[in-house]
């Protein structure tokens, strides 16, 4: 009986070892499996982890290179108290570099549009915008975005610089186009060639606008100042307010009744004038190169009074390009939009601003000018009163985009132009102007670096 429970006690034990203890032979295998399940598990668990930081590392890089950038930049000796140095005629800082501010190239504004980030960026899918119609296709201007429409008519009215409502808007590539098509829509019933004429001294590329193509519909007539028409003959007066190259405010010099009127308003802007309220005229010009600073986006615009005006101007652009780039229109409302943003949205802030932005470096940059130039007594600059801004509802300065400066010295004024080239700063004569050799026209839009290498020359007493 003994015996048999102790055998029974021995079986019992041998079950029991068999179910703890599996047999030593499935030991290794199961020891390999384990390690292979551990080392795969940390594989897995480090390409994870590395993909997570390559992922949060790219995510820096987009978000922060500009500000990365912009570090950068700062650290250039030669960059302004409030402004980034983004020079392209210098960017290694030396000294003695050409300083090109004949055209007015309106880089200065690239600081705002780069802190901006994302909220400016557009991105157009490869299927978008392939048709050479837009939606509005049905209207006069058929190839107008109608998202660059709303935009313009709704800065206009947050600025409140021209009356846009039950006006004709004409999309152009720039407003030079809308200088040439304006000129053809003004004159193509006339049955003999129109003189263009605009008091100077008046921007210099009207004359070569108007006598380009040597048109039978139109020539350049002028100095509006001066111009004698004769009987029954019409003119088309461009009125440029403010006026490039000056800055001066400006009104039609002749009699409207008799000839025709077109106002180019590219300066009408907060950052360059004070605002006197809306314009209201037939047929007035504008552009992004100046209002914002995207001369490369090539997009203008007219608003227009006469649907038949408007209609040749649309005709013209038909001949000229068929349409205006929408990639470029799409670009423009976008900045358009955050322009009004700025103002509008209740959250924004002063670094939202465009016009308080770009006045503040103009006001910085007039002033740093006015005094090297009144330190040389060699020179003298046009004078501004300062007049209530509708825009701002404060007694503002005029900061024009250009400074017309007169060479006084009579050794230099005889080529003021000549006298700046050999202080290798570039600009552009009075003669261009329909003015004398003693005014040269310099961009005050330029780079930070450039435009201090230019006071710099005048301080120097090289100027
Ligand atoms: N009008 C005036 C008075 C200008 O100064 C300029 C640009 N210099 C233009 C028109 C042309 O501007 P856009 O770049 O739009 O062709």
């Amino acid at each position: 009986m003994a015996r048999r429970r102790n055998v029974t006690m021995k079986d019992q034990r041998e079950r029991f070892d068999r179910v703890v203890a599996p047999p030593q032979q499935q030991q290794p295998e199961q020891r390999r499996f384990s390690v292979s399940l551990t080392v795969i598990c940390v594989a897995v668990v480090l390409l994870l982890f590395t993909a997570l930081v390559l992922f949060f590392l790219l995510f820096l890089f987009v978000k922060y290179h500009d500000l990365l950038l912009n570090l950068n930049l700062n650290l250039n000796p030669h960059h302004s108290n409030n402004e980034l140095d983004l020079s392209s005629t210098s960017p290694t800082g030396d000294k003695q570099a050409v300083v090109n501010l004949d055209h007015g190239d309106p880089t200065m504004f690239e600081p705002f549009w780069k802190e901006s980030g994302q909220k400016s960026t557009v991105v157009i899918s490869g299927w978008h915008s392939m048709s050479y119609f837009s939606a509005a296709g049905a209207q006069l201007c058929w190839f107008l975005e109608p998202s660059f429409a709303k935009e313009v008519r709704r800065l206009h009215a947050i600025v409140g610089n021209a009356v846009s409502d039950n006006r004709h808007v004409i999309v152009g590539v720039g407003s030079t186009q809308l200088i040439h098509a304006v000129f053809f829509a003004l004159s193509s019933s006339s049955q003999q060639p129109v003189p263009i004429v605009s008091a100077a001294p008046y921007y210099s590329m009207y004359p070569g606008i108007a006598d380009l193509l040597k048109s039978r519909l139109f020539h350049w007539g002028g100095d509006a100042s001066t111009f004698e028409r004769g009987d029954n003959s019409t003119f088309i007066e461009i009125v440029c307010s403010p006026n490039n190259p000056d800055g001066t405010i400006r009104h039609a010099v002749l009699d409207s009744e008799a000839g025709k009127l077109v106002h180019d308003l590219a300066y009408y802007w907060p950052q360059y004038t004070p605002m006197r309220g809306p314009a209201d005229e037939d047929i007035m010009l504008f552009t992004v190169s100046k209002a914002t600073g995207h001369a490369g986006t090539r997009i203008g615009w007219a608003l227009v009074k006469d649907a038949d005006v408007a209609r040749k101007m649309v005709k013209f652009i038909e001949m000229n390009s068929i349409g205006v780039s929408k990639d470029s229109q799409i670009r423009a409302a976008r900045i358009l939009q955050v322009v009004s943003d700025g103002y509008d949205l209740p959250d924004s802030k002063g670094a939202d601003r465009l016009f308080h932005f770009s006045r503040h470096l103009l006001a910085d940059r007039w002033g740093r000018l006015r005094q090297a130039v009144e330190e040389s007594g060699r020179f003298s600059l046009p004078q501004f009163s300062s007049e209530f801004c509708e825009f701002t509802k404060e007694h503002a300065e005029t900061y024009p985009a250009f400074a017309w400066l007169r060479c006084d010295d009579e050794s230099i004024k005889d080529d003021c132009e000549g006298f700046f080239k050999s202080i290798k700063v570039l600009t552009r004569s009075g003669k261009h102007f329909g003015a004398g050799p003693e005014y040269v026209r310099i961009s005050m839009l330029d780079r930070a670096h450039n435009f201090n290498l230019f006071v710099e020359r005048i301080s120097s007493g090289l100027g």
